[in-house]
């Protein structure tokens, strides 16, 4: 089931994530909804806050391939080497993108669906998913990791571009 994505200023997005206990049964319809909206959204990666849920969950899909989605829970990242300026975007700040500093590589370690513990270390668009989603499970968003000018800049171009598309009417 494709679910709605909260798009900023939405509280949800600033508030940090709730441990999973228990893999339930509500869990798993979770993911599988979480899975659905970040493919009919085209996104290489998606947050349980995005979707108005407040649990420690996200999912990765870097290449964009039906039945290799990557499952998270719990998640901790550790082991963070190098820094580069990569192009980034947010589906809950659509419109916009901006160039942010990334560590090149990082490790997570997350439980998967199976309630499994699994330690991957990553690279490249990955590495930048894992980033981006910790970000957004601590109640962080990507802009906000931009200076201070820039920051106002993007939202304002946002705020521009929001309010065009809410007036559209289809
Ligand atoms: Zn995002």
């Amino acid at each position: 089931m494709i679910l709605p994505v909260m798009k900023e200023p939405n509280p949800i997005l600033r508030q940090k994530a709730v441990a999973v206990t228990e893999i339930t049964p509500k869990i798993r319809k979770l993911v599988a909804d979480m899975i659905d909206t970040m493919h009919a959204a085209e996104g290489v990666g998606l947050a349980a806050n995005q979707v108005g849920s407040s649990w420690n969950i996200f999912v990765a899909s870097p290449d964009g391939e039906k039945g290799q989605e990557m499952v998270f829970i719990n998640a901790v990242l550790s082991g963070a080497k190098g820094k580069e300026l990569k192009t980034e975007g947010c589906l809950s700040v659509p419109g916009v993108s901006a160039k942010i500093f990334r560590h090149t590589q990082i490790t997570v370690t997350a439980l998967d669906l199976e309630g499994k513990k699994r330690k991957i270390t990553a690279t490249d668009l990955l590495a930048q998913i894992f980033q981006h989603e910790v970000g957004h499970l601590q109640g962080k968003l990507y802009i906000d990791l931009l200076p201070g000018e820039e920051n106002a800049a993007i939202l304002k171009k946002y705020r521009a571009i929001s309010e065009t598309l809410g007036k559209i009417k289809l």
